[in-house]
């Protein structure tokens, strides 16, 4: 569940992230209610198996629910928390189509499970870090591409120049060489290197940088989705 509002009396309409329809509204009739058949099964960030009534409505009817993984770790734990509100955030404005993505939704997933620390960020049992800058713009980038939405970061996204790149362009959409850095902002090699190494690991092993740096990719995947998915997210940490 990416998001859940209150509605009408006792009722609650919630945003879904599903494998199989990709985006979903539903409402939960009576969830409000202190004796609801759901319990307390319908929070954010749950992963849910849900059995869903499709009627003439745009919202399907919530008719059961059963609890795949509730992340009970996450929960206590601000940071951890705070960062599995912006990855829902993200997901919400970022695939706002009623298809499924897998790559997207198993993404989510696994950030979710680090974030409850199920796995490590570096390999020693305790989850630290997954909740940082670094694993939050590794877990961005791969959503953008994921989305159809990641910077070209081979060569200039202008001209096809493959040395020399020295900026990044929101706008072209990927880093751009001295030649065609008039419209783009500097990107450091450092930068860079985060960006072409989060894409290629895991996400529980997302490549570390200076906090400079990571904003700098930040900024660049920002601009990117800004210009290319007309999305504006927020910061991601
Ligand atoms: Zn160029």
């Amino acid at each position: 569940m990416l998001r859940r509002i209150r509605y009408g009396e006792a009722d609650r309409i919630l945003h879904l992230y599903s494998r199989t329809r990709g985006r979903i509204g539903a409402i939960a009739k009576g969830a409000r209610k202190p004796r609801s058949r759901f319990g307390g099964r319908l929070e954010p960030f749950f992963r849910l198996d849900l059995i869903l009534h499709e009627g003439r409505s745009d919202l399907l009817t919530v008719t059961n629910v059963a609890t795949v993984d509730g992340y009970p770790r996450l929960r206590s734990r601000g940071p951890a928390l705070m960062a599995a509100a912006r990855a829902c955030d993200a997901v919400l404005r970022l695939l706002d189509a009623a298809e499924p993505n897998p790559p997207a939704y198993n993404l989510l997933c696994r950030y979710l499970a680090l974030l409850d620390g199920e796995q490590s960020a570096h390999g020693d049992g305790a989850g630290d870090g997954a909740a940082g800058l670094s694993t939050a713009l590794a877990f961005r980038l791969k959503l953008a591409l994921a989305a159809g939405f990641s910077p070209e970061l081979a060569s200039c996204a202008r001209c096809g120049e493959a040395d020399g790149l020295v900026g990044f362009s929101g706008a072209a959409g990927g880093v751009v060489c001295a030649a065609c850095e008039r419209d783009g902002f500097e990107l450091s090699p450092e930068a860079h290197r985060f960006m072409v190494e989060a894409l290629g690991c895991p996400l529980a092993s997302a490549p570390s940088a200076s906090e400079r740096a990571l904003r700098q990719a930040e900024r660049a995947v920002s601009e990117t989705l800004e210009h290319h998915a007309h999305v504006h997210l927020r910061a991601a940490a």
